[in-house]
């Protein structure tokens, strides 16, 4: 068992080092030993894989990496764990430990720099404040990475993994279904953490897709009909995307007619195809139109 779940130790080496834990970075270090064993295992961390692991923290899933990976990079934006992460990973020769902002790095050149002949998978403990933004960069800079195993909030990882077309789905369960497969591994309580959060937590996997499981004519199009769709999730469909796309409500209904669906209906009930198939009418729409500037309303 590692010594970085002993909380008598973890807490020692903290003060030892002056360190204060800061709510803003979402800093919940994981004390429970049955946990990074079992999220380095499952994130496909082995021989000729390297992993890069976003706030390492104290140390505690980077030692269990190292273990198993060939080699660990470890991107911590708060400089104060340093001097911790030096002394807690003393004993592997197989991590590095880089200071910087996981939503500013350029993860493609990491990889080419640090993995140039390996496959790649990236695990993280992630800061809660920048769950979605931090996944959705991952995801749409199209990394060469095989997978991507993340804890988060429970409800937030309900969210991301539902299907589109159920209740629980998004606009990020949407965008998450185009790049990968994802699948809830399992739950972390709460008392998991130092200090302890107020939630549960969940351990996800992002089985990234080597194609999209639909054709979207127009990516970026389609990506703005359904952060579009679910911006006023109580409302229809019709009058979400005309609100949000700045469309009159005639066009979005003659669009969502010709793609097959009824006007009364709302964004969670969706499937990746009828995203699909509305952004394809409303791309016609506009090309029609030639006034490209209607969709520019970011
Ligand atoms: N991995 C450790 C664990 O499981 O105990 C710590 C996880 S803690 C939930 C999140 C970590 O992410 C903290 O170490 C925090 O300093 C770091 N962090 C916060 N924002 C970050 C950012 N933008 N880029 C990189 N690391 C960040």
């Amino acid at each position: 068992m590692s010594k970085l779940t002993d909380i008598n130790y973890v807490k020692g080496v903290l003060s030892r080092h002056g360190f204060t834990f800061s709510k803003a970075l979402g800093q919940n270090f994981l004390v429970n030993p049955s946990v990074c064993p079992k999220m380095a295992a499952l994130c496909g961390a082995g021989t000729h894989t390297g992993v890069i692991e976003i706030g390492p923290g104290a140390g505690v899933l980077t030692h269990e990496l190292a273990l198993l990976a060939d080699k660990v990079v470890a991107v911590e934006l708060d400089k104060r764990l340093l001097p911790v992460l030096s002394e807690t990973l003393a004993e592997h020769d197989n991590v590095k430990v880089r200071c910087a902002d996981a939503m500013k790095l350029d993860f493609h050149q990491l990889i080419r720099e640090e993995f140039p002949d390996e496959e790649v998978v990236i695990c993280a403990n992630l800061p809660y404040y920048i769950t979605s933004p931090l996944l959705m960069r991952l995801l749409e800079e199209r990394l060469p990475v095989k997978a991507i195993t993340v804890m988060v909030q429970k409800e937030a990882a309900d969210r991301i993994c539902a299907a589109p077309g159920t209740r629980a789905s998004g606009a990020i369960s949407a965008a998450v279904h185009y790049y990968c497969e994802p699948e809830q591994l399992f739950k972390v309580s709460a008392g998991s953490f130092l200090p302890a959060p107020k939630v549960d937590s969940a351990v996800i996997r992002l089985n990234i897709l080597k194609e999209p499981p639909i054709q979207a004519a127009d990516e970026r199009l389609f990506f703005k009909v359904v952060k579009a769709a679910f911006l006023q999730r109580r409302k229809t469909l019709s009058n979400s995307l005309s609100a949000g796309l700045s469309i009159p409500k005639a066009t979005i209904t003659a669009c969502l007619s010709a793609a097959g669906i009824s006007d009364k209906a709302r964004a969670e009930e969706m499937t990746m195809s009828q995203f699909a198939a509305i952004t394809a009418e409303i791309g016609n729409w506009s090309a029609l139109l030639s006034k490209p500037e209607v969709m520019n309303n970011e």
